[in-house]
């Protein structure tokens, strides 16, 4: 039976597979062959770099692009290690990336060092033209917008061994109307990282994550599992890394706390999900309790990393730009690595000569869960873990958060600023730029926020080049959404909501509410139906007239032949600031006859033209010159 074989693991590959031709190793991707064309392409820029992807030959047709990569392997001299976050100078703790370590010797953070003399004897344009030779391609591993930065991220795992989707490479978008709009702003743009692989920003980080515990399980290392507690979207990109690797995951979630996208992720993903009666900060103390006791590998922020792919969206920003820094960056923080791993990533582009500064950074958190904002607030002292309230925000409901020093660290040198959004502030910022034509999620709204109350101030200027980060795909998040659009969230005005309107099944009610919704704002509207009968209302057209004066409740006239002629022509010349133009005509004689009427002095001059065809005019005030 079709349904049966599904549950079974042997079987599923005969769903996809003809039967008769046994093939133990699909080569599915050989059927590109502009893969290896586009990636010659780059060779250009990158033959003469000893650690580029060079690719002097087309991909053989028996290769796939993993085999491909195994024949461009270069020596290089890169490499990088676990040492304790912010060390003193004097400090010679560090370990190997090989090491499973997640803490320092004195129970502090770790963070990826890379050796920054041996990256530095290659200069800026070097790395610029390096990375921007790589994106968009296919070549493996560097068609990732993380690996295609894989000497800086983790210069010395093989190819082979990394996991990846080709995540990254997101969309830097240009709010053009947002900004405008809403802001008085001209340079406004928003990282759309959430458009990946599992819908947030969480797969930069997790690319590497898993691609590093693929290395430890091939050296034979004891790691039987990777387990993480998660707000929704970190164990959604574990699960689907994990499987693409074959790697069993473990995932603790906070049960009713997340949405319900993000809980089918990691199911549908086959990860073996904990739903557990706490919320994430309970989470994360178990996951960190089990993982001392047991070979599974721990993939939380506190790794530090996914903090090396999760800097790269940073680096993407400024390529995006053509390597020109932006004013400001705006970063909605719950764990609090990312706003670090974001500073990480333009530092090391400063560091490395590719730019000459770095972006004002600003931490954006839920006023429900606004530990860091509190800290800043309070002149950075005595920090103190809050209890996280329910937030639409819910992937930074956080109260206790483990990268509080890292935030710290890379707020006080990017001169940066923390700002903190209620539910009300972060919905409508949501409801507004949804209606600009994006679709964004809640911690986005409270990016927006946070940017709303620093134009607000003054202190972000209405040509200051801005990027908010946006983190996650706004479809995980349809459900907050649709309580918004009902108006169905308790003590909120929801005053940008957009509900449907019910209507019956009906023409009549139909055009009702659609002349309601169509001539709000236009003066009248003029439709012949020849050969249809007439309106009786539109037969007085000093009725109508006054009817369009008043910009009244009836907008409509419908006339045919002679009659319509006469309407339209006196609506023309009695409102000579208003234009009648045609909306929706069938044959080009009708729209030279609209523009003729605009100008039409009189009634002969209108009725000269045949007028057998049905239409649609609209009636709107001209616009000033
Ligand atoms: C993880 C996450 C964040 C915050 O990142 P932290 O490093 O935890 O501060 C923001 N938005 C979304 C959608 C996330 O998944």
């Amino acid at each position: 039976m079709a349904s049966s074989s599904l549950l079974r693991p042997a079987s599923p590959s005969s769903l996809f597979q003809n039967p008769n031709t046994p093939k133990p190793k699909p080569k599915t991707l050989v059927s590109f062959p502009t893969i290896a064309a586009s990636s010659l392409s780059s060779s250009s820029a990158t033959n003469s770099a000893p650690a580029a992807a060079a690719t002097s030959n087309h991909r053989a047709a028996h290769e796939n692009i993993r085999e491909e990569a195994r024949r461009h392997v270069k020596s290089h001299n890169f490499s990088a290690k676990y040492v304790p976050f912010n060390a003193p100078p004097d400090s010679t703790e560090s370990y190997s990336l090989d090491e499973i370590v997640y803490r320092s010797r004195s129970g502090g953070l770790l963070d990826v060092q890379h050796d920054m003399d041996a990256l530095r004897q290659f200069d800026g344009n070097y790395w610029k033209t390096l990375f921007d030779s790589r994106v968009g391609k296919t070549t493996w591993p560097y068609g990732s917008g993380v690996w295609s930065k894989k000497e800086w991220v983790l210069p010395e795992i093989g190819s082979d061994d990394i996991v990846s989707a080709f995540e990254g490479n997101s969309n830097l978008f240009w709010a053009e109307r947002f900004g405008k709009q809403f802001l008085g702003m001209n340079d406004l743009w928003v990282k759309h990282c959430g458009i990946s692989h599992t819908g947030s920003f969480k797969d930069l980080g997790m690319t590497v994550l898993v691609s590093q515990v693929n290395r430890l399980r091939k050296m034979k290392r004891p790691v039987v599992g990777v387990g993480c507690a998660s707000t929704g979207d970190t164990s959604a990109a574990l699960s689907a890394y994990c499987a693409s690797a074959g790697i069993p995951s473990i995932v603790f979630l906070p049960a009713d706390k997340i949405s319900m996208a993000q809980l089918v992720q990691p199911i549908a993903n086959g990860a073996f999900v904990l739903s557990i009666d706490t919320d994430f900060d309970g989470c994360m103390q178990l996951i960190r309790e089990v993982t001392a006791e047991l070979p599974i590998y721990l993939a939380n922020s506190l790794n530090s990393l996914r903090l090396e792919g999760q800097k790269t969206a940073a680096i993407e920003i400024l390529q995006q730009f053509d390597w020109e820094v932006p004013d400001w960056v705006i970063v909605p923080g719950g764990n609090l690595g990312n706003i670090y791993a974001f500073y990480k990533g333009f530092k090391m582009c400063h560091e490395l000569g590719l730019v000459d500064k770095i972006p004002r950074l600003v931490c954006a958190q839920a006023a429900n869960a606004n530990p860091l904002y509190l800290y800043y607030k309070n002149g950075w002292k005595d920090f103190k873990a809050v209890k996280a309230n329910t937030t639409f925000a819910s992937a930074i409901q956080i109260g206790d958060p483990v990268s509080v020093d890292r935030a710290v660290f890379a707020l006080k040198n990017s001169n940066g600023i923390v700002e903190e959004a209620t539910e009300e502030e972060l919905m409508d910022a949501m409801a507004q730029a949804d209606s600009t034509g994006m679709f964004i999620c809640p911690h986005t709204g409270v990016a927006l926020t946070a940017l709303f109350k620093l134009r607000n101030s003054g202190v972000i200027g209405p040509n200051d080049r801005t990027v908010v980060v946006s983190t996650a795909h706004g479809l995980k998040f349809t459900q907050s959404k649709i309580d918004y659009h009902s108006k169905a969230i308790p003590d909120m005005a929801c005053k940008f909501a957009n509900p449907p309107v019910q209507v019956k099944a009906d023409f009549g009610a139909v055009m009702d509410v659609l002349k309601g919704l169509l001539f709000a704002g236009v003066w009248g509207f003029v439709r012949s139906l020849d050969g249809r009968g007439l309106d009786p209302e539109s037969l007085n057209v000093d009725q109508n007239q006054q009817c369009a004066m008043k910009g009244g409740e009836k907008h409509s006239y419908m006339s045919s032949g002679n009659t319509f002629h006469s309407a339209v022509a006196v609506i023309a010349r009695q409102f000579e600031e208003y234009e009648l133009i045609p909306f929706h005509c069938h044959n080009l004689n009708l729209i030279l006859l609209g523009h003729h009427i605009t100008k039409a002095r009189d009634e002969e001059e209108t009725t000269a033209n045949g007028m057998h065809e049905t239409g649609t005019w609209v009636l709107r005030r001209r616009e000033k010159n």
